[in-house]
């Protein structure tokens, strides 16, 4: 009877090789005896039981082809068909199931000792989709993804509302400019004082918009409720923007 292929295979790789000066030791499958052989896989090489499809990974190789894989379109043949009592095949020591990632419901074989995994037929699918999830966590994970993202916006545009640095130097700035221009230090001065207002709405946004009962003269109006700290600040900037326009516009 003529060899095939992987019979051929199988029988070399019994025979062990030698690369680089270093005797690779063949494994024998620890479900069903048969030899190991190299296959690529999701740009790995990894160990393969030809005869029940079982997989033998290094500690590095098991995260790497999680993460790599691609979703299945189906799982074929997941089952279970050495549970107990397997050895590892590359260090002999016992192996003990273990729940991936604590929580996929998959329970691979793991070596005590060295830490390599021995997964059973469809297992791997198993724990890609695993990772990838069910469209409607993914769906979930986008959602929370988009609102976390909106919500880092709406920070950062509050944190600009109310910046000391760039309400303070665009007030410095513009004052500057003043001096530079007229030379007149008194007025530039007087000039700087008259921002006060808007600048402690901005710096101050939340002080500010909850002082209530403020009587502006006599009697009404009074401020009776608090006011949202971003409406102060925006009011600040409104105030201080209009004023640099208005005296820009009065200078020409
Ligand atoms: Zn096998
Ligand atoms: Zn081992």
């Amino acid at each position: 009877m003529l060899e095939t292929s992987a019979q051929t295979d199988a029988r070399m790789s019994t025979l062990g090789s030698i690369a680089d000066g270093e005797i690779i030791i063949p494994m024998n499958c620890p479900c069903c005896r048969n030899s190991l052989i190299e296959v690529e896989l999701y740009g790995e090489l990894v160990d393969r039981c030809r005869f029940c499809g079982g997989l033998w990974l290094d500690p590095t190789e098991l995260g790497s082809l999680v993460r790599q894989g691609s979703a299945p379109t189906s799982i074929d043949g997941a089952r279970r068909r050495c549970t107990n009592g397997l050895r590892c095949p590359k260090c002999n020591h016992a192996m003990a199931p273990v729940q991936y990632a604590h929580d996929s419901g998959v329970y691979i074989n793991k070596c005590l000792s060295c830490e390599g995994s021995w997964l059973e037929p469809g297992q791997l699918e198993l724990l890609i989709r695993y990772r990838i999830g069910t469209p409607a966590t993914q769906a979930l994970a986008n959602a929370w993804d988009d609102k976390l993202r909106r919500s880092n916006n709406l920070r950062f545009t509050r944190e600009l509302l109310r910046s000391r640095l760039l309400s303070g130097g665009t007030v410095l700035a513009f004052v500057l400019f003043v001096f530079v221009d007229t030379g007149e230090l008194q007025s530039a001065i007087l000039l700087a004082a008259s921002f006060l207002l808007p600048l402690v709405c901005i710096w101050f946004a939340d002080i500010a918009g909850d002082l209530k009962r403020i009587s502006f003269g006599i009697g009404r109006p009074t401020i009776t409720r608090s006011t949202p700290g971003d409406f102060v600040a925006i009011g600040g900037w409104i105030l201080l923007l209009s004023r640099i326009a208005v005296l820009l516009w009065l200078r020409e």
